[in-house]
């Protein structure tokens, strides 16, 4: 680091910001008119017809990140939607290298789903950019343009403060098939000290906070079988084992009377939330009766001993997805019947392996089952967890910048689903954290999806102190 750099940054003054903020307000209009651009490609994932239209997306952006100043911005084919990488090198060579990860697919919307205006006309109404992929996730991608010209443009760089890297993939809406592969395969240009994931959102408008963690999946079907075909209940019932019944002692075994995971094994190594971690949670304006309204659920339940945002966020849980077997049509049928089967899946906090999960399921799954049921387990491909910890030097680099362009205190919060950042996380070795500016009003995955437009330009404002304030405050060397 250079003594000069260090001496204008480290002591940031309120004229950076404004420069920052007249930056910003002069490029605005030029700014959502490129994002209403890209918004305006249905690049629909699920949706074969739209294949061409992933793939004018995919173009559009690498052109668009060459235009911001991208000496590389190239599109990567994968055996599905194409993805893009994009990579500005710092002067400094040691300086950290921060990996960017979004994606430029969207969910499927139709006019007659219940939108009130085309989901691929983008419209602005009282303040508000509404249309599809406006939030999830051309929005959140798109910040980062406009804050990298904006950290320039005040620093007097003509690159980056970090070696900036961006992987925006085109197939997370349709779980991200080949994402996995493509990672690995390109791994060597794709190492960084750091993953940003722009593809979450914070607690509220008033209240930014930063995502530190999401947990893992691991999911299974079991399938029990007894008697080779359906028999008669009157002249075998009460002789043979019912495998039905074994479906549901293995449910009912599932968990203990304090609604804990009962498999021997299952909470080995968890990371157990910090004092300090279950206060900062406590303190988020969490109104769990308004929650439930959106569960739709008429009680809370979960593991003794911790809230309900601790349930979501910080614990693992075993969920029964499907029971089936045996008769299910009208009126009766008396038979013991062939077969049964389970789904379940399993979330995953940080410190557990979905290799030791597997194990520890399969050998508590075989222990419930009695003679004459044949048991067979498949698993699905897993989600690790991630989580970094709260005194990570580049997690306080963006709990600053987005304090700074906020101008109020950045809380934590944590993500209960599961997502492709982990494989990140996995294959480069590099912790990940999550900036996005999404509220959750904004509609993900719904009619009249929308993105805050102050919120939008509040991303980009956090995005022009990021970089700066991350080589500054964080030497990544071992
Ligand atoms: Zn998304």
């Amino acid at each position: 680091m250079r003594a000069d750099r260090l001496m204008t940054m480290s002591h940031p003054v309120d004229s950076d910001v404004s420069a920052v903020r007249t930056y910003i307000e002069q490029h605005r209009a030029a700014f959502l008119d490129d994002l209403a651009e890209w918004l305006r490609i249905p690049s629909v994932s699920a949706q074969p017809e739209h294949g061409p239209d992933v793939c004018r997306s995919a173009d559009w952006l690498a052109a668009k990140l060459r235009e911001t100043g991208f000496p590389t911005a190239e599109v990567w084919e994968t055996p599905g939607a194409p993805a893009v990488f994009a990579e500005w090198p710092a002067d400094d060579p040691a300086a950290p290298t921060v990996l960017v990860y979004g994606h430029h697919d969207v969910q499927p919307a139709a006019r007659e789903d219940g939108w009130d205006s085309d989901p691929f006309e983008p419209v602005v109404r009282d303040n508000r950019l509404y249309a599809r992929g406006a939030a999830d996730d051309k929005g959140q991608v798109f910040f980062h343009t406009l804050g990298v010209r904006a950290h320039l443009a005040t620093t007097g760089r003509s690159a980056p403060a970090v070696n900036l890297k961006l992987l925006v993939e085109g197939e997370e809406e349709s779980g991200s098939p080949h994402f996995r592969a493509l990672v690995e395969e390109r791994a060597h240009l794709l190492t960084a000290d750091t993953v940003i994931v722009s593809d979450t959102g914070m607690w509220a408008e008033d209240t930014p906070t930063v995502c530190t963690g999401m947990r893992g999946l691991a999911e299974c079907e079991i399938r029990l079988h007894g008697p080779d075909q359906d028999i008669h209940s009157g002249s075998f019932g009460g002789a043979v084992p019912n495998p039905a019944t074994a479906a549901a002692r293995l449910v009912a075994a599932l968990h203990d009377e304090h609604a804990r995971v009962a498999v021997p094994g299952f909470y080995d190594g968890i990371v157990e939330l910090t004092d300090r971690e279950r206060e900062l949670f406590a303190e988020l304006p969490f109104d769990e009766e308004q929650w439930l309204r959106t569960a739709k659920s008429h009680a809370t339940h979960g593991e003794s001993g911790h809230t309900t945002l601790e349930r979501v966020w910080a614990r693992p849980t075993a969920e029964v997805n499907g029971i089936g077997g045996g008769y299910q049509g009208p009126g009766s049928k008396t038979i013991v019947p062939s077969s049964a089967m389970v789904k379940l899946s399993f979330r995953l906090v940080a410190g557990q392996d979905p290799g030791h999960i597997e194990k520890a399921v399969r050998a508590w799954a075989a222990e419930q089952a009695p003679a004459g049921i044949r048991q067979e387990i498949t698993f699905a491909a897993a989600t690790r967890p991630c989580l970094t910890p709260l005194d990570h030097p580049a997690l306080q680099s963006v709990v600053r910048a987005m304090g700074r362009a906020f101008g109020k205190p950045v809380r934590f919060t944590r993500e209960g689903g599961s997502g492709p950042a982990a494989d990140l996380q996995e294959v480069l070795g590099a912790p990940v954290l999550f900036l996005g500016i999404s509220v959750p009003s904004d509609g993900w995955h719904a009619p009249n999806e929308k993105v805050e437009l102050d919120l939008l330009l509040k991303g980009v404002e956090t995005a022009a102190y990021l970089w700066g304030d991350l080589a500054e405050h964080w030497s990544h060397a071992p």
